[in-house]
């Protein structure tokens, strides 16, 4: 059995260092500000986002002929396409591949799916080195951490830990932490790599029926140079990416970097169709659990999402705790509702990881309910027995407590007598996480019943 994720003791290591905090939030929230101006300037946002859902709906309600559909056309076009059931048969599937043409060592570029799948471990078992192409990507690579951010990996780090990083790494000045010098320094550490890679993996955006082309969507370039340079291409597709028509392509494209960075395009929209010359293609498609989630009535709507991070860049709990502290390869909201979907019994804090505050589904540009889909998951956790012990006695006392006026009306008398009186080590102490990193507020003069009775006395038996 699985060791459990303890989100508020990783939260707790990011956080001692108060810098961490602030930046990331600041960072964080910038990408959110930046979407809202973004957003702001196509009128029809909202229409489109009610079409991004339909298509998704209407595709995942009709995968199995929308997979055989790409098949088809993608094995017309040339290339090879692979079925993986799980992470261990996408991985198997791989390395089959690149142990056909002895491969040594790879460039890839960022793949969420790869990651889930936990591939670069198991090639570098075998031998293969594999070289993150993505510089977030590599910077957590080289730091021996998952991402932190499915858009922005390495997000959570400050500049000053970057340059600790390099100087560590690859040689370079660890008292220079301008970003241009540390960009530059991986670039010249990247390019040989690039070059001497016998083969490119990518993973996809979006992956199109009709046509049985894909695409990937970066910042950087990197995917692109990658595919170019070496004749070996192997992409992993989640059966989830795909969508019926190329014409449906625009109404992805233009949400996904607005919401994600806030930014009008994706710097390279790059549409694989086949081959390089005298190079081989291939598609492998992973299921690894989509199939039980496209069969559940409350968590299939989670296959909607296009990866786009916007449900983080808004939400209170991981601009602050970090995405580490999430403890699996997903994080943030989406995280929250992906993980446990894995392993519940790995991710059952996670859904308690959020404030319900529902900003995430706000901003979510397919319209996946997230937020219901966090309380949903509570709901399983309850079910399989899995809430610890301290919160299921802390619930029930509220429970009883919020039933009986009585009862509510001598805890709140008690409150406010115990505010003022109570010893300080009572709240602030080991064993109350709460108040191990905040301060309650002063109590108001009055409570909220005070006041109701008072201003609006007519109604106040109400
Ligand atoms: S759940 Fe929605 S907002 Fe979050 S990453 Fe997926 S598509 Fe983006």
């Amino acid at each position: 059995m699985s060791r459990h994720v303890d989100p508020e003791r990783r939260a707790a290591r990011f956080i001692a260092l108060e810098e961490h905090e602030s930046t990331h939030d600041r960072l964080v929230w910038g990408m959110r500000r930046n979407r809202d101006e973004e957003v702001a300037r196509v009128p029809e946002w909202e229409k489109l986002r009610e079409l991004a859902s339909q298509i998704k709906e209407h595709t995942l309600t009709h995968l199995d002929r929308y997979l055989e559909q790409f098949e088809g056309n993608a094995t017309r076009r040339g290339m090879h396409v692979h079925w993986a059931r799980d992470a261990e048969e996408h991985n198997s599937v791989v390395y089959q591949i690149l142990r056909a043409h002895q491969v040594r060592s790879l460039i890839k570029s960022k793949s969420m799916l790869q990651e889930e799948c936990g591939m670069t471990p198991y090639l570098k078992k075998r031998g293969i080195e594999v070289t993150e192409s993505d510089l977030g990507e590599r910077i957590q690579q080289l730091s021996d951490e998952p991402p932190s951010h499915i858009v922005v990996p390495a997000i959570h780090k400050l500049r000053s830990d970057v340059a600790t990083l390099f100087a560590r790494e690859i040689d370079s000045d660890p008292s220079n932490s301008d970003p241009h010098y540390l960009a530059e320094a991986m670039r010249g550490n990247a390019r040989p790599r690039f070059l001497a890679a016998q083969a490119a993996m990518t993973g996809a955006n979006f992956a199109v029926a009709e046509t049985g082309g894909f695409v990937v969507c970066t910042n950087e370039g990197n995917a692109d140079i990658g595919a170019s340079v070496p004749p070996l291409h192997i992409a992993s597709i989640g059966i989830e990416k795909l969508i019926p028509r190329a014409r449906d392509l625009g109404v992805f494209v233009r949400m996904l970097s607005r919401s994600a960075l806030g930014s009008a395009i994706t710097q390279y929209t790059s549409h694989f169709h086949g081959p390089r010359q005298g190079g081989e293609l291939h598609i492998v498609l992973v299921d690894n659990t989509r199939s039980d989630r496209l069969g559940s009535p409350d968590f299939w709507h989670g296959l909607k999402c296009i990866r786009c991070g916007a449900c983080m860049n808004t939400c209170p709990v991981y601009r602050r705790a970090g995405g580490l502290s999430y403890g699996g390869t997903y994080s943030g909201p989406i995280g929250v509702i992906l993980e446990p979907g894995f392993d519940i019994e790995r991710f059952r804090e996670l859904p308690f990881h959020s404030s319900l505050c529902g900003s995430c589904t706000e901003v979510c540009p397919v319209k996946i309910d997230i937020s219901d889909q966090i309380y949903k998951w509570r709901r399983v956790v309850a079910e399989k027995g899995l809430v610890k012990l301290t919160k299921k006695v802390g619930m029930s006392a509220l429970g009883t407590t919020l039933a009986h006026p009585s009862l509510f009306h001598s805890a709140e008398s008690l409150a406010e007598s115990a505010l003022e009186h109570a010893p300080r080590f009572l709240l602030y102490n080991p064993l109350n996480a709460w108040g191990r990193h905040r301060e309650l507020p002063a109590a108001p003069a009055r409570t909220f019943r005070q006041w109701y009775r008072e201003n609006r006395g007519n109604h106040g038996s109400a």
